[in-house]
Formats: structure tokens, sequence, C-alpha cells
């Protein structure tokens, strides 16, 4: 296996911005001025990766002492935004939001100290803490998974709901699944500073897959990687994602396939199916010492828009300098243009302090597909061609397809991967309708 040299000028071959969707693509900076220590981009925030799980070693003693605390049980969404406070994924926050950051974020998408942060991150709870100050003991699926000192807490009554969904999600339609989880959250939002005991059944279920960020960025510095980009996943990896993957390639050192491990809705395709794909398709289609596969720990928001922003933060922690960000990024349905996941990476605040300011870039691709004509993969941007040349088919169509047990269009998939997704669908009992939106989302 021949790696790239470490002593590499960690600048990309070529502009990084790549859509014509993006006005400002030209002023694109190619990869973020600042470096941390391990010689990638440093984590958001400027103090490093800040990792509020509690050493292996103490784990034993403070699951005892938080067994005598009041529980309050949470969500699979609040679940995963823990393990990643506990990991250094959502560096540098460390506690679930108070009022003043809540408020800030929806509205400004700034914390209340002006650091960026694109979603707000909270816990809800029936009840209300008994003093300020209290410890309340967090637990999932019966087990204690951390302890939140209740710092803030503040009553999320139709207005805070309504306020929240309008910011986040652009919509207060209770059939968008974000926002049906806000309206659904209990009374009151408990903010407070965290302490996380479990990574909960993460690191075994998706073993070799999971990842915390210091574990990529370590591999990224063996391998001598400095720019790298991340391809969120989660539907299965067709063609489309691969020419994606490979352009990332050609212009960044390698490309980090970064797969969300936590919950999606119903109908779509669970996490460890999807990894096999990629599996199949790195053996077969790509060098592999230019591709590393990874797991992280959250539940799709699908907030569109801000949850594109959401994913480039966490990479930054990861360690990418970039994020390819195609059609429809996130999203759900008909809510968002399909390209509005590219344009708010032109429109975000930019705090005075550069360590405050998201750092990982946009990779912006237009529209991806198969066209015959060209006789391989192409875009919009460079293919010339009809609709009728085109095989264009998303994600989700594609689940569809699967389901009702049609027969997919040629060069769609690779032979390995729709192998991979066939004997999923065969041995599936329960069929959930699948729904198909406008931009039919691929990512
Ligand atoms: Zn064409």
């Amino acid at each position: 296996m021949s790696l790239r040299a470490s002593s590499r000028v960690p600048v990309p071959r070529a502009p990084l911005s790549l859509s014509a969707a993006s006005p400002s693509r030209s002023l694109m900076r190619a990869t973020p001025s600042r470096t941390g220590h391990d010689g990638l981009i440093p984590a958001h925030g400027g103090r490093g990766l800040t990792k509020a799980l509690v050493d292996p070693d103490e784990v034993a003693d403070a699951a005892r002492w938080a067994s005598s605390l009041r529980r309050v049980p949470i969500t699979s969404r609040e679940n995963g935004d823990l393990v990643m406070m506990g990991i250094g994924g959502f560096s540098p926050l460390t506690r679930f939001m108070g009022k003043e950051d809540w408020q800030s974020v929806c509205e400004k998408m700034l914390m209340a100290d002006g650091t960026f942060w694109p979603v707000p991150i909270t816990l809800s709870a029936d009840s209300a803490p008994a003093r300020r100050g209290e410890q309340i003991a967090l637990e999932h699926r019966g087990e204690v998974v951390g302890v939140v000192e209740a710092e803030d807490c503040w009553e999320m009554g139709a207005a805070q709901r309504a306020l929240e969904c309008e910011n986040v999600f652009r919509t207060t339609d209770p059939e968008h699944p974000g926002v049906r989880a806000v309206l659904n959250q209990r009374r009151f939002n408990i903010g407070g500073s965290v302490r996380v005991l479990s990574e909960g059944e993460f690191p075994t279920r998706y073993a070799g897959i999971y990842m915390r960020p210091e574990e990529s960025r370590r591999k990224f510095a063996e391998r001598g990687w400095r720019t790298i980009a991340a391809l969120q996943l989660r539907n299965p990896m067709h063609r489309s994602h691969e020419y994606l993957a490979k352009i990332a390639i050609e212009v960044c050192d390698g490309v980090f396939i970064h797969s969300l491990v936590g919950n999606l809705k119903p109908g779509d395709i669970p996490a460890d199916v999807r990894v096999r794909c990629i599996d199949a398709l790195v053996k077969n289609y790509f060098p592999p010492e230019n591709v590393m596969q990874g797991g992280y720990p959250l539940d799709m928001r699908y907030a569109g828009p801000r949850e594109a922003l959401l994913h480039a933060l966490f990479r930054q922690n990861y360690g990418c300098t970039h994020m390819i960000v195609g059609r429809d990024h996130a999203g759900v349905g008909n809510y968002y243009g399909i390209f509005d996941s590219q344009y708010i990476f032109d429109n975000i605040p930019t705090p005075e302090d550069p360590a405050k300011r998201l750092l990982c870039q946009p990779l912006k691709i237009d529209w991806t597909f198969y066209c015959k004509k060209c006789d391989g993969p192409a875009s919009l941007r460079t293919c010339p061609h009809t609709k009728f040349d085109r095989v264009v088919v998303s994600g989700t169509m594609v689940r569809k397809m699967l389901s009702d047990g049609m027969e997919l269009p040629d060069h769609f998939g690779r032979p390995e991967v729709i192998d991979i997704l066939r004997e999923y669908y065969k041995g599936l009992t329960n069929k959930v309708e699948i729904k198909l939106g406008h931009a039919a989302t691929m990512n």
C-alpha cells in the first residue's frame, strides 16, 4: 500500500467548491489556515477536543454514585447528543444548552458566548429540577448513561416550540419528523454540564465502524492526510455517492465515508446493512489507501440546511477540512430547496475570533447521475444531455423500488451493493410505505 508522504503541502490540487449553485465559489478558501496540534484542522471552539466521558477507571465509582440520584429517561436523539459530548464530537460543547444558548442558537446560529452553533442541543424532562445544581441521572434503555448538573430550566410552551421549529426546521408542520420530535418532547428543558458514563451499544454493535474523533484524527495523521472530505451517508451507497467520493479524492488527500449509526425514520435502511454496502463498494472500486469508513452516533433530525451545518461542525472535530454537500443534504419530503443546504454555508455568522467560526468547508457538488450518452457518471455541470439519457434515481426511490420488489435501472448501483440490498428486503417482514419527496433525498 503506498501512502502519500506526510510532508506533502496540505493544499488541495483544485478549487474545492465545484457547484454552480454557490454564488461565491471563487471566493472559497481552499483550506483553513489554522491547524491543531496534530497538524489537522483544529477542533471547533479553540479548546481542542472537549470530552465529557468519565475515565474508564472511574466509571464504576461514578455509576455507583449516579445510582443514588433521581433518574430522567432520555430519548434516542438526546442519547446520541450525549454520546457526542462524551467523545468530543460536539466540541466545545459539554453541556445541554441553557435557555440563553438555546434561544441564541435558534435565532442567530451562535451560542451566548458568540461561538457558531447551528442546532440547539437540549434535554427535556417532565418536571423541573428540585433546585439549581441538582445532579440528575440520565437513563437510556434501562442504563444510567450520564449525569447532568441542572444549571438552568425553562418551560417549552407552544411559543418556544414554534420559535425552535420555525428557525431550525423552517416549518411548524407536525408532519415534519423533526418538528414532530420537538412537539412531542417533554414540558421542560434542562440545561447543564454533563458527565458521560457510557457510549451504550455503539462501540460493540458497530465495532470497527463507530469511531471517536481522536481515533479518526490519529488515523488521518498516520496516513499523512491533511485535507479530508467527509461523505455523509444515511442511504445505501450507490453510484452517485461513489462519484461524489471519487471527486473528493481527486481534490483532497482522502475521503472519510462517515455513516450515521443512530436512528432514522421508519422505512430507512439500518446502519449495519449500509455499512456492508460501503464495504463491498470500497473493496471493489476504491484504492483502500484513499478511503476510510467510520460511523457517528447521532439520530437524523431532518433539519436540512441547519443540519448540514451541524454535520460540517462535528466533521471538523473528527478532523475533516471539507464535507461533501450534494442535493437536499439532511432534508426530508419537500421542505427544503434542493440546494438550500449548499447556500446556507454562504450565509452563516462569522465571529471575529476564528476559533469560534465554522472552519470545515462545504465541497458543493451539483446533482449527479449516470448518463448513457456520456457513458459514465456526470452532473448537471458536466453533462449536456437530457433527462431521457440519464439514470436519475434517488436513494429514497431505490428504497421504494426494492421494497416493492421492482427491478432497478441499469447503472444505478454496483451489483455487489444491489445484492446486499435485495437480500435485506427479502428478509423484511414489516414493510413501511415509502413516500417520495420532490428531491427524493440521496445523502
Ligand atoms: Zn450526458
